[in-house]
């Protein structure tokens, strides 16, 4: 009978710790959907009244001013365009999240869209005395199918990232077709300053950043890793990051992105 008891008392704690836990869960997620609505529209309303300054000092800039003037209205424009930026990013976050778009799924050039990269970052990598190269370690990328869009934003963030952390250093994107066919690997990594060990599990998460007070000198918000993470999760492919402190980081995503079939006049050629 005892034991009856016993087994019916643990069992009944059993069901009310697993109930206390979800409701947990549930308030959790709720505080988080709060927090994110709160966001959305917080940068929703920002960006009309944002976009209607920003427009107005361009306006300005075109009545005959002093220097002094000139110098407050370019710092007032550049403020303004980081905060749009800040806003956007915002936006973009939970634009991205879950999957109320989809990934497009077009044929595109994927060393083109690197080149285009690499020409974009070379002056700001030069300007810090870094070394930016690509390589492409298998053939048959000229012609895949993805969402280039959406994979050439992820791969701005991090080699942007790669270019603010790294001080006279190198900077190697790599991007290699797997064995299957259909997945293609892009290893961007780099010799800065690399990613404490304690902050590597959380660096995919929003707004973190690994020193504030950097983050804020460089306008760096902590949302453009979380982005990446949600985008290259839409186009159905993985990222992951392995960093030393101090020797420097790398980032790697795998995707699927398939071969486009031969063109279709030589197929037709073929045939006949
Ligand atoms: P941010 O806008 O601050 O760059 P991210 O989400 O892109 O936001 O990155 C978050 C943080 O991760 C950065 O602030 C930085 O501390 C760290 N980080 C990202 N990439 C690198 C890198 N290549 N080297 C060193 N630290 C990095």
């Amino acid at each position: 009978h005892t034991v009856f008891v016993s087994f019916l008392r643990d069992i009944t704690h059993q069901v009310q710790a697993e109930a206390d836990l979800e409701r947990a869960r549930d308030e959790a997620r709720a505080g988080e959907k709060a927090k994110s609505d709160l966001l959305t529209v917080m940068s929703h309303e920002m960006r009309t009244p944002l976009n209607g300054i920003l427009g107005s000092l361009e306006l300005l800039k075109r009545d005959p001013l002093s220097e002094r003037q000139l110098r407050s209205l370019r710092a007032a424009k550049l403020s303004g365009d980081l905060l749009l930026s800040h806003v956007n990013d915002v936006l973009d976050l939970s634009r991205f999240e879950g999957v109320q778009e989809a990934a497009a799924n077009v044929p595109f050039d994927l060393p083109e869209l690197v080149e285009g990269l690499m020409t974009a970052q070379s002056a700001p990598a030069k300007a810090r005395g870094t070394a930016l190269r690509a390589q492409y370690l298998t053939d048959g990328l000229t012609h895949v199918l993805g969402d280039p869009a959406a994979l050439n934003r992820c791969l701005v963030n991090l080699v942007g990232n790669a270019v603010k952390f790294t001080q006279d250093g190198e900077i190697l994107v790599e991007i290699e077709r797997l064995q299957d066919g259909a997945t293609v690997e892009i290893r961007v990594s780099d010799t800065g300053s690399g990613i404490p060990e304690d902050k590597i599990d959380s660096i995919f998460d929003e707004f973190v950043t690994v020193d504030p007070s950097f983050g804020r000198e460089s306008g760096g918000t902590g949302l453009g890793l979380a982005i990446t993470k949600r985008l290259v999760t839409r186009m159905g492919g993985s990222i992951m990051v392995d960093s030393i402190e101090g020797e420097g980081s790398l980032f790697q995503i795998t995707l699927p992105l398939p071969q486009v079939e031969a063109p279709l006049q030589a197929a037709e050629a073929e045939v006949e």
